[in-house]
């Protein structure tokens, strides 16, 4: 049996990570996690740690459901791979299609599937492109993203993303994609009232539609609340100015829902919280609850009427869009969200507890503001209160909280100087006042570090 350092010794030789600093990845080997049930995860040494981040954002039913084991074992032996190419189609790619057009906004009836959140969002460049070149508007090719957001790490991805290390190591972003800046009050502006902070964020994309030509600019691509960028909730005159600029300049809307889909803000859909209606919608992660590899992008009447009452071949797809395993997993992990009401119960009950405690983490001498919605939660560390100083390296402070988190028993995630957390939607109330007892004490202690 591998010890810990067996495994760290044998990850660091031959397994290169996503998004890990190779430095201190070399310096401190790897946490290396061996199983996991309900809300926790444990290690190689047998520490259980409650998953704040379900996954990646992603473990949206909890762990250890032995009914997607099922439904993977079970498809495997009936079908475990065909594709969907060349007028080819399989049940469980329908059947997951037809839930798929049920659960979602009413508008949205058609879906593409990928293997990830990032190429769906491959897919939406590739999609709104074709859209406005069958509608005779082949100029119309520019997709405007957000400064910070995170839509993926393919070529396409990180260049809608807007992350300036991402783009600084890629020589991205690819031409034809534009950036406008976030709706990040914190620290910015303190004056302004909120609502005239949203709407001059809002503003940001009309002047880029106009700098760029709107006969230019085929979409807008934004999540309801930006995730990786740090939970940035945006004031409620925000979307319906975003909303107000699209249609009145004819952009198509991208609603980016891998994290915010499947019920992370106590709604089914991000875009059912903010009242949007997303021409296109690329979802992933809480699809499956993480338990498989799969994405898709929901594609509106509008755009689906167009590609296919048109005709012709989108030159498009990947060998596993819709794969049968991977839909048969989502299918059922649909189902199991639908059964046990698992969003409804999140949203009218454990999300308001999860708020209420969170925001009791205001208090602490180290944060500068708490915000959240639904499932989804985050806090600013700051120097000072009053009058408000951030750290200068906030990141060191950010990763140094983050460690001392998973000490305690508590996966939380950093942002820079941000902390955020995003647990599986069926987490008790117990198991909130357990995280929130572990927050309190990582920031007690990070406090202690810092101030030393
Ligand atoms: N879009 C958003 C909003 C995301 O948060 C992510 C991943 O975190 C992606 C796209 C990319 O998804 P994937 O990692 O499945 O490629």
């Amino acid at each position: 049996k591998h010890t810990t350092a067996d495994w760290q010794r044998l990850d660091a030789a031959h397994h290169l990570h996503p998004f890990t600093d190779y430095g201190e990845l070399n310096a401190r080997g790897s946490r290396i996690i061996t199983h996991a049930d309900g809300c926790y995860v444990w290690d190689a040494d047998g520490n259980k740690i409650l998953d704040g981040m379900a996954g990646l954002w992603c473990v949206n039913i909890g762990y250890g459901r032995k009914e997607l084991a099922e439904a993977a074992y079970r498809q495997m032996q009936e079908l475990p791979y065909y594709n969907n190419f060349f007028q080819c189609s399989h049940p469980p790619a329908i059947e997951l299609s037809r839930i798929l057009s049920e659960v979602t906004p009413a508008h949205l009836n058609h879906v593409f599937f990928t293997g990830s959140g990032s190429d769906a969002n491959d897919t939406v460049l590739r999609m709104v492109r074709y859209y406005w070149k069958l509608r005779g508007k082949p100029y119309k090719k520019i997709v405007i993203a957000r400064e910070n957001a995170y839509h993926g790490s393919t070529v396409a991805g990180a260049s809608l993303s807007g992350m300036a290390a991402m783009h600084a190591q890629g020589d991205l972003p690819i031409p034809g994609i534009a950036h406008i800046e976030q709706p990040y009050h914190f620290g910015r502006e303190p004056d302004m009232d909120p609502d005239e902070f949203g709407c001059q964020a809002a503003q940001a994309l009309a002047r880029k539609i106009d700098e760029l030509g709107e006969c230019n600019v085929a979409a807008f691509i934004a999540e309801p609340i930006q995730g990786a960028g740090g939970v940035i909730i945006p004031p409620a005159s925000y979307w319906p100015e975003i909303k107000r600029i699209c249609a009145e300049r004819d952009i198509l809307l991208v609603v980016d829902e891998v994290i915010t889909g499947f019920g992370r803000l106590g709604t089914w859909f991000g875009s059912q919280y903010y009242d949007l209606q997303p021409d296109l919608m690329p979802i992933a992660k809480g699809l499956s609850s993480g338990y498989m590899p799969i994405g898709g992008v929901m594609v509106s009447d509008r755009v689906a009427r167009v590609v296919i009452e048109e005709g012709g071949e989108f030159f498009h797809g990947y060998t596993y869009s819709g794969h049968p395993v991977a839909a048969a997993v989502a299918a059922e992990n649909l189902r199991i969200l639908r059964d046990e009401k698992i969003i409804e119960r999140a949203g009218a009950e454990t999300a308001p507890y999860l708020q209420a405690r969170w925001a009791e983490l205001g208090e602490h001498p180290l944060v500068g503001e708490t915000r959240g919605v639904g499932m989804l939660a985050a806090l600013e560390l700051v120097k000072s209160k009053t009058p408000l100083e951030r750290f200068a390296e906030p990141g060191k402070v950010g990763t140094l909280c983050r460690d001392t988190s998973v000490k305690n028993g508590l996966v939380m995630r950093a942002v820079g100087g941000t902390m955020i957390v995003s647990p599986p939607l069926v987490i008790s109330r117990e198991q909130v006042d357990e995280l929130i007892e572990k927050a309190r004490q990582t920031l007690d202690e990070t406090h202690r570090a810092i101030t030393r």
